[in-house]
């Protein structure tokens, strides 16, 4: 999040990418319903980031009836399915996250999906990168960095 410059339009796209991005692990609920799915199959893919960036283009294009809102939806789609991948590429589990592309299964197998250290530690980065985010475009860091220094000279 830090490389972009903070504006209305950029957190928009964090909230909605973040917001989307859990919805990649559908493929289980359709695996167990018998659809022809099978976990961190098609859904985990570039192709899958695409499509999804194109649907929530044409779905934010539909409601604002601007060609921003497209980019933004599309934007938003694309990350939702590339930083679910990103968070997956740390599990065990292999996949294919540049299919139809190329094939190869990847995996960095640092950790269990269900691993809950990870999960709550990743958990608790991201929203403290997003305050961290706000509190820097809003001009407000260097105040909060300088509160968190008098309080540990009071504590000294
Ligand atoms: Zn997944």
């Amino acid at each position: 999040m830090i490389p972009f410059e903070y504006n209305t339009i950029n957190i928009l796209i964090i909230v909605l990418a973040a917001g989307l991005s859990t919805l990649l692990d559908i493929d289980l609920q359709w695996q167990r319903q018998g659809y022809p799915f099978h976990h961190r199959g098609r859904t985990h893919s570039i192709l899958a980031a695409l499509i999804a960036g194109v649907l929530f283009g044409i779905f934010m294009w539909y409601g604002f009836k601007e060609i921003l809102y497209f980019g933004i939806g599309f934007i938003a789609g694309f990350m939702a399915v590339v930083s679910h991948m990103l968070g997956d590429l740390l599990t065990h589990m292999a996949f294919k996250p540049l299919w139809p592309f190329d094939k190869r299964e990847v995996s960095f197998g640092i950790c269990s999906a269900s691993n809950r250290a990870a999960n709550e530690g990743l958990g608790t980065v991201g929203t403290l990168a997003f305050f961290v985010y706000i509190l820097n475009g809003q001009g407000s860091l260097s105040v909060f960095i300088d509160a968190i220094k008098s309080l540990f000279r009071i504590l000294e």
